[in-house]
């Protein structure tokens, strides 16, 4: 997709700090962390939000959830986690491809 960051830095054309990688999802560091680890999960199919998931892209998802409960620990992530999807305006969602935040590396306060 034209003019979209994360499909750039998936092609390679942006740099960005990568911590692992495979057919369907990039994982890399959030340029503006907000905790002391901060990951973006990236599936490599560009699309912006979840009601554009079709039964495909919701098997993806599951995969993708299944995969960074899996990567954990070696993310530095053992002690827990939080994940978070901005969807749309209200959320603040300012990249249009759908990605899953993954927060963790200190305790996490809830409002
Ligand atoms: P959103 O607000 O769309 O859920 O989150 C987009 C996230 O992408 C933000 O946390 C922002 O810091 C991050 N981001 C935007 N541009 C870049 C970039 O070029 N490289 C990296 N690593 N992260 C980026
Ligand atoms: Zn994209």
């Amino acid at each position: 997709m034209e003019n979209c960051v994360f499909c750039k830095i998936m092609a390679g054309e942006i740099p960005s700090a990568r911590v692992y990688e495979d057919g369907e999802i990039v994982i890399f560091r959030d340029i503006e962390p907000k905790a002391k680890i901060h990951l973006l999960c990236v599936p490599r199919e560009h699309f912006a939000l979840l009601s554009e998931a079709d039964d495909a892209r919701a098997a993806l998802l599951g995969r993708t959830l299944q995969k960074i409960g899996a990567l954990a620990p070696q993310l530095g992530l053992a002690d827990g986690y939080r994940l978070i999807i901005n969807q749309g305006e209200n959320a603040g969602q300012s990249v249009h491809h759908l990605h899953i935040h993954i927060l963790g590396g200190q305790t996490l306060e809830w409002e």
